[in-house]
Order: C-alpha cells, then structure tokens, then sequence
C-alpha cells in the first residue's frame, strides 16, 4: 500500500554532475526540487581518484570530494536531497507518477532523469580489487590515462570506445597493448583502422585477461591468455584500462521513453533535453555513450532545468 501521494514540482532522479546541475538550476528557479540519490551517491565519479578536468578546479580534485561540494551547493538553495532510489515510473498520463522502494509515491509536474549509465567491467576479483584500490584499474582513458604518461598500458576491448580511448592513450603513454577478444574488431572500420596505423598500440587479438597482476595495490601487469592457443603470458603495465561498453540506467523507463538499441535514451529533438514525454527530461549519461564527461553532464543537467522551468512556466504554474 502507498503512503500518502506526496506531489512536488521538480523531481530529479540521480545524484552525479547531471543531476546536482539540474538541482542547482532548478532550485534557484524556485522549482522547490526534490532530488532522490539512487543506489551509488554521487554517481560514476565517487569511483574516480582524481578529476583533473573539470574547469575551474586548478589544482584537480578528488571525485567524492568533487560529489560533495556539488551536493552542498545544490542544499544551499534548498535542494530536497534524500536518499533511496526509484523502482518504478508511470508517465501514461499527465501525472508523471514515481515510486520510491516501491512504497512511497511521488506525483511530479516534471521529472528529470539523471540516472548516469554504469561502466561495465570484466568481474575478476583482481581487477575490482586495484578498482577500489585506486592502484591503476579504469574505464576512463580520458578520465584517468593523464595519470599513466610516459608508461605502458593495456587496455581490454574492440569496440569504437576502445579504439578511441586506446588512441588517446597512445598519445600519452609509450606503448599501448589491445587485447581483443575476438580475430576481429566489433568497432567501425575507420576507427580499427587508425588504431592498426598507431605504431605504438600492438593489438593482440584472441586474446582475454586471465588475471590483472601488482604489488602493494598497484597495477605492475597483466596475465593474458590466447583463447586459441591456451597460451598465457605477463604484459608489464602500470594502468589497466576497460573498455567493453556501459549499461545506461534506464531499465526502469522503458515502458514509456523511447531508448535506442542500447538502452541510452533518446532526446525528442536534438539540442534540446525533451524525452518523448512533455515534461520529463534528460540529462547526463543516460542519454550519452559519446561523450560521457562530468563537465558534458553538467551541461545538459543545467539544459534539463531551463527547459523543466519553460514547461512549468507554459503550464502557468
Ligand atoms: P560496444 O558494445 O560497441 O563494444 C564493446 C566491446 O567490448 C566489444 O568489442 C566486445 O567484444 C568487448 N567486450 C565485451 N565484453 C567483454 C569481455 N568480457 N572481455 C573482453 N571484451 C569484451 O561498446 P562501446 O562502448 O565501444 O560503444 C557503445 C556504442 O557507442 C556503440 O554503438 C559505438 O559505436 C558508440 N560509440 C561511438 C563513438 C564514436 O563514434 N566516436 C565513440 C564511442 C562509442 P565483442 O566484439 O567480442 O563482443
């Protein structure tokens, strides 16, 4: 059974730079937003050590550092940020209706979703392990691979994430190594290319991570195998990158916005944060697997409020 229907004007679902933006926008528009964290506060970056590029940050900062201050300045507009996470949504009528652990009800005049998109990692126990070490495991070459230049790198992957990040690295690191799981890549022809022309990436194809290797939490190398040949062998490197695509967090949405064939959600019209719902609007990861940077989720956290207020405004409320 519910609670009592609690009704709120601006309803933010996702606590990473998409959502905390949309707060900051939103409350100082006098929106009065409610803002529910979901199952990781702070999102993606509260796994990341170090955010060196995020403007106005000069000497970098950590990302749970970087998480908090956001969430302090959206409560210092009187942001409502609770915790807990959204299980299920009906956008069929002109109440967009929300369910929190599927108990307490939430009847908002707009939703924005800043659900973020999760990376997807390979699941060997050493590999979380460096993860949560902070010792040289990332999904993010452009996020973290400043921190290997001038060293080797491995990275995991065939897809047109891979090769691009794969040739960012290469142009920080000495030497790059692809492991491919496959005798061919899955990415599209003119971005495999251009990794096969970088002399200093050597692709090995057939090729799957038996275990990532290091000493005193950090990353020394990787043991490889040929899934052809059976074939192991140790690759030195300092960074161990993943590369093998993102989970967009949107399951719970499918019902009623339109989603591409991966999941990411699809904007009404280009340029704009409209969904195929009036009223409900999107920010941040969930609706990108291009860009993926806190700065860019930011940017359309802020594009999400403006155009949550236009509608409200329309609206006469
Ligand atoms: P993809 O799903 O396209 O590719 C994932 C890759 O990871 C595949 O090559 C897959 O191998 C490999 N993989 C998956 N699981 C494992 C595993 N356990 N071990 C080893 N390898 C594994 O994801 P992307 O993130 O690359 O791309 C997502 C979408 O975004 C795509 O549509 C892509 O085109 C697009 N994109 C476009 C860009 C651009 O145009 N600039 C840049 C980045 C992304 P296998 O092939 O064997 O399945």
């Amino acid at each position: 059974m519910s609670e009592e229907i609690e009704k709120v004007k601006c309803l933010i679902i996702g606590s990473g730079p998409a959502g905390y933006t949309a707060a900051i926008y939103a409350a100082r528009a006098n929106m009065e937003p409610v803002l529910y964290q979901g199952m990781q506060p702070g999102g993606q970056l509260t796994t990341t050590n170090e955010v060196e590029n995020f403007p106005g940050y000069e000497d970098g900062v950590t990302g749970p550092e970087m998480m908090m201050q956001l969430e302090a300045q959206a409560k210092r507009f009187d942001t409502d940020v609770r915790n807990g996470w959204v299980t299920k949504v009906d956008f069929s009528g002109p109440v967009h209706k929300v369910w929190i652990e599927d108990k307490k009800e939430i009847h908002a005049d707009t939703v924005i979703i800043s659900t973020g998109a999760s990376a997807k990692y390979l699941g060997l126990d050493s590999e979380q392990h460096y993860l949560e070490a902070g010792g040289g495991v990332s999904a993010c070459a452009v996020c973290d691979g400043f921190f290997y230049r001038g060293q080797e790198t491995v990275i995991v992957g065939a897809g047109d994430s891979a090769c691009e990040e794969a040739h960012y690295l290469s142009n920080i690191c000495t030497k790059v190594t692809m492991l491919v799981r496959r005798d061919e890549f899955r990415a599209s022809k003119i971005m495999a290319e251009r990794v096969k022309n970088t002399t200093n990436i050597e692709i090995l194809f057939n090729t799957e991570t038996d275990e990532v290797l290091g000493e005193n939490d950090l990353v020394t190398g990787v043991r490889v195998k040929n899934n052809q040949t059976g074939e192991t062998k140790e690759i030195p490197c300092t960074g161990f990158f993943v590369a093998i695509g993102h989970n967009p967090n949107t399951e719970i949405f499918k019902d009623y916005i339109n989603l591409d064939e991966a999941g990411y959600i699809e904007y009404a019209e280009p340029g704009t944060a409209k969904t195929n719902v009036p009223g409900v609007f999107v920010s941040g990861d969930a609706a990108d697997k291009t860009y993926r940077q806190a700065i860019t989720a930011a940017g359309t956290g802020c594009m999400a409020a403006l155009e949550a207020e236009r509608y409200l405004a329309a609206k006469g409320h």
